[in-house]
């Protein structure tokens, strides 16, 4: 199978922390791809590795075959945190579809009619046609992130890769985020994302990837979602239900005693 991401041992770290370490993994094309892991796991500073905003420290990657600094370097799309946006920045809706423009280069350093169309196209099958010269902060947050993701899609990327695109918005909103990525993966985009919602992961993405610091397990959801992986995962105490085919996880609470809350008994003084 072709594939869309080779990452071979790929090492990493901010100074003298080490944040990846010999991280290998491959995707091939299609694929639709969940990274999950606890914060501070390294998943940023992984899709960062993706989209060649960092260098490995060591080891090589490939996108479409392309890697960073080849006369073709790799075409990404990235969406970006919606939460991490500067909201105020003027700019409507349909510019920011248009900053995603890539051949504004040489002779045509100005976007053409047709990539003013092709912005219209997306945001129009998106959902969102009407919303092109509104600004971008008056945008409820679902609709924010369509028009990043056209901003994305607008230079026909090989692969669509998103950081936390259900993060910040309501449920039913995430729900219909990962449809439309799913309906844009069965157009045959790949596609790499990162989520804290294991289980909106579980019923919408058929590969889940398990990552802190490295690669613990990677597989359908059916395949990673056991104890052992979850636990290894995020240093916590998983529970996995199979329920109506259904997959659904949940971390145990912590039982605290009186004892753990209720400051130092006085002597004398008992605690139950
Ligand atoms: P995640 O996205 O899984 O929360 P990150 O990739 O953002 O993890 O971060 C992994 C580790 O690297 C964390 O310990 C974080 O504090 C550290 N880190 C992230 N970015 C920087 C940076 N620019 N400089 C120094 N340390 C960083």
């Amino acid at each position: 199978m072709r594939p869309i991401i080779e990452m071979d041992h790929v090492t990493f770290g901010y100074g003298t922390t080490s944040v990846l370490q010999d991280v290998s993994l491959h995707l091939h094309f299609g694929q639709f791809a969940a990274l999950v892991g606890p914060s501070g796991a390294g998943k940023t500073t992984f899709l960062k590795m993706v989209t060649g905003l960092l260098t490995p420290t060591h080891g090589t990657v490939a996108i479409n075959g392309h890697k960073f600094g080849d006369p073709l370097p790799p075409r990404i799309g990235y969406v970006p945190q919606i939460e991490t946006v500067d909201w105020n920045f003027p700019v409507t809706a349909g510019q920011v579809v248009l900053m995603g423009v890539t051949n504004t280069s040489g002779l045509f350093p100005w976007v053409s009619r047709a990539d003013r169309q092709r912005a219209d196209e997306l945001l129009d099958q998106l959902g969102i046609g009407g919303l092109a010269n509104r600004h971008i902060r008056d945008l409820s947050g679902g609709q924010q992130q369509r028009v990043f993701l056209a901003r994305a899609l607008i230079s026909n990327p090989d692969l669509l890769v998103l950081d936390e695109p259900t993060a910040g918005v309501d449920m039913r909103t995430a729900e219909s985020v990962l449809h439309t990525l799913a309906h844009l993966n069965q157009d045959g985009l790949s596609i790499l994302m990162t989520t804290h919602d294991l289980n909106a992961a579980a019923a919408h993405i058929p590969w889940v990837i398990c990552l802190n610091r490295r690669v613990i397990a990677q597989g359908t959801p059916e395949d990673v979602y056991t104890e052992d992986i979850l636990n290894e995962t995020y240093q916590g105490d998983f529970m996995v239900i199979h329920q109506n085919d259904m997959l659904f996880v949940q971390q145990r609470p912590h039982h605290h005693t009186l004892r753990d809350i209720l400051p130092n008994p006085t002597p004398g003084e008992t605690v139950p």
